[in-house]
């Protein structure tokens, strides 16, 4: 995994330091001997991750900080501050401005190459996001990707893992009213907790007499739905090994005992608004993928949908040596009920047909709206003649009862052409051209019918 590192100290010697190191594990290095520079770099190029120094005379680290987070084009790109060891405040003002990490100087090595690693590979999940996200005309997703969305600041529900019961209660202290803590002793009490409630980051503690804390995270990292929680690992002083390693099995963050409040603080705030970004990403992906494959008159699949996954199934049905059938509807004389009700009372239709075309198909069959007032299903593991019958089911459901369109009886009836799978000279194009023949034969042999094309 290569990244593009962009290295910013008005210190000559600094920055070769670190350049060095970062180039022996084969990162791109950029840097930068000042705050203006850095924005530059971050405008221009591909940054991946941000080392910036704190002390640097005209703009200090924090102000540099503060502008690249505050710029649409650059708050996702990754900053780690690099502080003095014993100022706390300084790490304090860094996560408040924004930044995601920060390492002490003298930078210690296998820190430096964990947390970049590991920010890295987060910059390349929201990369993706953010890629997949953009390629949309969604206004929400383009508000979020601009920055702009009011960052939700309800107050996050948090686990924390201590068997240490005086600790426990000493850090649910700490957090008062910035977070609504559960506290739980026992690790496997608290994995199981962790994935029944919706929290919004788990604090694991070391210090279990008989449990590794390490195997608890992994769990939760290895669970579907606790794989995106934040974890934070409370550490005592002198477990830097556990706390690499913990790092390393993808846990988010630490902090080393004794545990400072306001570090506790920003730590948290700042995983919690991490998760909440990348779960909007997450969702607006989702959404936007299923907008492209529905129908959004009627909330079926579309034909979009329908072409990919047609062929999917036949090709299983051959390969399995299964049955296949499918039906063609199409709605009887729909010009004149849009003439007679207009467009709108012809959507609403429409739409009530689907319902009830749903309603009589099985959860496993693929129902699309194949345009206009066409609609196909898909019957995987269906013989003709059950096809047919399923066909006449929603014949009969839409003749048997008028639709009520804003207190108007409408009387609606359907055309349904069937076929099925032949075995051994078949395809895809053949399979939808019987249906449609049957269902011109249906039409012509009167409407409100059915005609199945058996194999
Ligand atoms: P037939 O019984 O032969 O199928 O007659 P028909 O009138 O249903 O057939 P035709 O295909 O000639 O007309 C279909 C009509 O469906 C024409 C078109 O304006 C209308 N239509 C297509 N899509 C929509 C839609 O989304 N909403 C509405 N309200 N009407 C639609
Ligand atoms: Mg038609
Ligand atoms: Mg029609």
């Amino acid at each position: 995994m290569t990244a593009r590192i962009l290295v910013v100290d008005d210190i000559p010697a600094n920055v070769k330091l670190l350049e060095v190191r970062l180039l022996a594990e084969y990162f791109e290095v950029l840097t930068a001997g000042n705050g203006a520079e850095a924005l530059e770099s971050c405008e221009n190029g591909k940054v991946d991750v941000v080392l910036l120094d704190v002390m640097m005379p005209d703009m200090d680290g924090f102000e540099v900080c503060r502008r690249l987070k505050g710029d649409p084009a650059t708050s996702h790109i990754p900053v780690v501050m690099v502080t003095a060891l014993d100022h706390v405040s300084d790490r304090i003002r860094g996560l408040e401005a924004g930044a995601d990490d920060f390492l002490t100087k003298p930078v210690n090595d296998l820190q430096l190459m964990t947390r970049v690693r590991s920010l890295v590979r987060l910059k390349m999940l929201t990369d993706e996001l953010r890629l997949r996200a953009s390629t949309t005309r969604n206004i929400g997703i383009e508000e979020l990707l601009s920055g702009r969305q009011p960052a939700s600041e309800a107050v996050p529900r948090v686990l924390l893992i201590d068997e240490r019961q005086a600790s426990g209660a000493r850090i649910a202290g700490m957090l008062g009213k910035t977070a609504k803590v559960d506290v739980v002793a026992d690790p496997h009490v608290g994995f199981f907790q962790a994935a029944e409630e919706p929290y919004e980051c788990v604090l694991v503690s070391t210090g279990f007499a008989e449990f590794d804390p390490l195997r608890l995270c992994s769990q939760l990292r290895s669970l579907d739905r606790t794989r995106f929680v934040p974890i934070i690992l409370l550490a005592d002083e002198g477990e830097e090994d556990r706390i690499l390693r913990g790092l390393e099995l993808g846990v988010n963050d630490y902090l080393t005992r004794p545990i400072d409040r306001q570090e506790l603080t920003a730590r948290l705030r700042t995983q919690v608004r991490r998760k909440r970004y990348n779960d909007h990403l997450r969702a607006s992906v989702t959404q936007t993928i299923e907008m492209a494959v529905t129908d959004g008159l009627t909330g079926l699949h579309n034909r979009r949908y329908l072409d990919s996954h047609l062929d999917t199934l036949f090709e299983r049905a051959v390969a399995r040596r299964r049955p296949l059938s499918l039906m063609i509807t199409d709605l009887d004389r729909f010009k004149s009920i849009n003439d007679a009700y207009g467009h709108d009372g012809g959507d609403e239709v429409l739409r009530e047909f689907a319902r009830r075309l749903r309603k009589n198909v099985r959860g496993i069959d693929l129902a699309c709206r194949f345009g206009g007032e066409e609609f196909v299903v898909v019957m995987p593991d269906t013989e003709g003649a059950v096809a047919e019958k399923v066909a006449e089911r929603v014949r009969a459901e839409i003749a048997g009862l008028p639709f009520v369109i804003n207190g108007v009886s409408i009387p609606v009836t359907v055309s349904v052409g069937v076929s099925s799978l032949k075995r051994g000279v078949d395809s895809v194009a053949e399979l939808l051209k019987r249906a449609d023949v049957a269902l011109y034969e249906a039409k012509s042999g009167g409407r409100n019918r059915v005609v199945a094309r058996a194999a």
